[in-house]
């Protein structure tokens, strides 16, 4: 176990590393971060800022040195620092999980292969792979690159051949997974933690919507049956075990209706970090998605992840601000709601600059005040 009083590294400081890092210092750890922007959201609560490259061998000995043991909160750190690393301090989660997460062709395998369920997809590393798809793939589908995809980034919805072997072309012919696009019910979440001895802990489900490709709210509890939400939490427990995961991961569902009108959960991705639709759980449950990283990466028993109160989180883009300022005050006025911003200097469209939890007696209460935030927030400033 390691305790209080330790030190924990950090590769990435973004807005999941300032939670962890909050977190962690929060219970009494110092935490070093190593991120190459100066104004790194996790700096600012961090002990230490390492402002170097991943792969800067000066700062990965200074991790080494001082840590104890390091995590992550982004996909795609360098494999060749992680194995550096993993060489002289514990690293969670470990090379091999991160490597099958933040490549689409290898988790969806990944899936496919171990029994879990999915949706009918290709892989496609050449033209020709498209052309032996269809059939198994009916259009409208979605090409998705395999590597460094993010908030639908790295995306196109294809309705022919044609445009699908376009966009193949114009992304360089990386290798891509192509994806029937599916008639989603709705979507949901699941994130949880294990730890190296095996335990397993998961969070209540969230219910998850989507703007332009990015998250947009969490509902939690997610509005599905007891039934389906015990599914996929028992798939994402198994899914972990399986991965012989070692920290928190979060499996992002597609709700489907199959052909007799039967409601099918199917895996879309898997993110090895806390994430986003875990947010809720800072204000919503006894332990938060971030306390739980820092207990699993130290060895600690887990929290409960019980959920005292009804949440809904809406997520703050850099569209909300006016002149690289947030009206907080539309926020700040619903006494139920918790302001959360992340510290990044530049407001730009699309990109996450906070969010605001809007707990409540039920979810429904607690999503119509947060709608109303939203549009107080949406609205152009000469309506008011
Ligand atoms: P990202 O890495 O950007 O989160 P996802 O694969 O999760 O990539 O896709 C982003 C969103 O696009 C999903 O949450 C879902 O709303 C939509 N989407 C992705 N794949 C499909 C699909 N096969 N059918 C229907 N909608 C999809
Ligand atoms: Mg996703």
């Amino acid at each position: 176990m390691i305790l209080p009083g330790s030190t924990l590294g950090l590769l990435g400081g973004g807005q999941l590393g300032r939670m962890f890092t909050s977190a962690a210092r929060t219970m009494g750890y110092d935490v070093i971060v190593v991120d190459p922007d100066p104004h790194s959201p996790a700096a600012h609560f961090a002990t230490e800022h390492l402002c170097a490259d991943f792969h800067d061998q000066f700062a990965l000995s200074q991790l080494a040195k001082s840590c104890a043991a390091v995590t992550t909160e982004f996909e795609n750190p360098p494999a060749d620092s992680l194995a550096w690393l993993a060489r002289h301090i514990p690293v969670r989660p470990g090379a091999n999980a991160l490597a099958i997460a933040q490549d689409r062709v290898r988790e969806k395998t990944f899936f496919a292969e171990n029994g879990f369920p999915v949706g009918p997809f290709a892989i496609v590393q050449s033209e020709t792979d498209i052309d032996a798809a269809i059939g198994a793939i009916k259009f409208p589908a979605i090409l998705k690159t395999a590597r460094f995809g993010y908030d639908g980034k790295g995306q196109a919805r294809v309705t022919s051949l044609t445009a699908a072997r376009e966009n193949f072309r114009a992304w360089r012919a990386v290798p891509c997974v192509l994806e029937q696009l599916l008639p989603l019910e709705l979507e949901v979440s699941v994130v949880l933690a294990r730890g190296a001895d095996g335990a397993i802990t998961s969070f209540p489900v969230a219910e998850n919507q989507h703007a332009n490709g990015i998250l947009d709210m969490s509902i939690a509890p997610a509005r599905i049956s007891a039934n389906l939400a015990n599914q996929a939490r028992d798939i994402s427990e198994r899914l972990a075990a399986t991965l012989d995961y070692v920290g928190v991961l979060a499996v992002e569902f597609f709700l489907v209706e199959d052909e007799n009108g039967k409601e099918q959960l199917l895996i879309n991705e898997i993110a090895p970090r806390p994430h986003n639709s875990g947010h809720y759980s800072i204000d919503a449950c006894v332990t938060s998605q971030f306390e739980q990283q820092v207990r699993a990466l130290c060895g600690l028993p887990f929290g409960a992840t019980t959920q005292h109160t009804p949440a809904v989180m809406v997520n703050l883009l850099g569209d909300v601000w006016k002149n690289n300022v947030l009206d907080t005050a539309m926020i700040l006025q619903e006494p139920n709601a918790k302001l959360h911003l992340y510290g990044k200097r530049e407001a730009r469209d699309g990109r996450k600059m906070g969010h605001y939890t809007v707990l409540g007696g039920d979810v429904e209460t607690a999503y119509a005040s947060a709608q109303k935030i939203k549009q107080r927030l949406t609205q152009p400033s000469d309506a008011l």
